[in-house]
């Protein structure tokens, strides 16, 4: 069974994608997490995607298709994956699609005036990949899972995050319509309610489909 998460930078995406990943047993794979660890490796693809994420633009459809494709032919997603952050637009929808199947498209809606904030005081482990909001820290700088520091993304400042906005909602929302068509599309509705509110609705509808 693979799985496409979407929704817009700061609707929970990462936060449900490892929840939904350790109940069905299915990789995560994150096409920003991919780029971070390229950027942080001083690869020459992280090099390139950088100049890209820190202008909250997308990377070229090329090689971030690429990248997947490659990433779908390992052992582990043999079976099926989830995917969260690709694809990004119509092109890589359809690129997806012809070394693919998917199974099912989780979208989360999200009311636009809660990203600003939720973005910009977004702090994350920098080991697990949890992420917090500042508010809730208390002054802590360290995760309360796996004791990893936290850091707040380089993309995570006002500025970028309006352009990752304005991203989405040229180029990824259209996607909506496009599995809306098909008939996999699964709607849920993001708030301030705590992720595992969120989680309990998106599990009990891919309960049905997964078994
Ligand atoms: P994310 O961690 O999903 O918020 O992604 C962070 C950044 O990585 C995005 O703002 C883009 O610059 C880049 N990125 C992630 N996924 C894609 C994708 N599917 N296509 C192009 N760029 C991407």
């Amino acid at each position: 069974m693979n799985i496409i998460l979407l929704g817009a930078p700061g609707a929970g995406k990462g936060t449900q994608a490892t929840k939904i990943s350790e109940r069905y047993r299915l990789p995560h794979i994150s096409t920003g997490d991919i780029f971070r660890a390229n950027i942080k490796n001083g690869t020459e693809i992280g090099l390139l995607a950088k100049s890209y994420i820190d202008k909250g633009e997308l990377v070229p459809d090329e090689v971030t298709c690429a990248i997947v494709k490659d990433r779908l032919t390992w052992e582990d997603a043999k079976d099926g994956c989830l995917l969260d952050g690709f694809p990004r637009n119509l092109f890589q929808a359809a690129e997806l699609d012809k070394f693919a199947k998917i199974d099912a498209v989780v979208n989360i809606n999200i009311d636009f005036s809660l990203l600003m904030d939720r973005l910009c005081g977004r702090r994350v482990c920098k080991e697990c990949g949890e992420s917090y909001h500042v508010s809730t820290l208390n002054g802590a700088t360290v995760c309360s899972r796996c004791g990893g520091e936290l850091y707040q993304r380089k993309d995570d400042n006002p500025e970028t995050v309006k352009s990752r906005l304005e991203v989405y909602n040229e180029q990824t929302a259209p996607l909506i319509d496009y599995y809306t068509k098909r008939g996999i599309i699964l709607n849920f509705t993001g708030s301030e309610a705590p992720a595992d509110v969120l989680f309990a609705e998106i599990a009990a509808v891919l309960d049905k489909k997964i078994g």
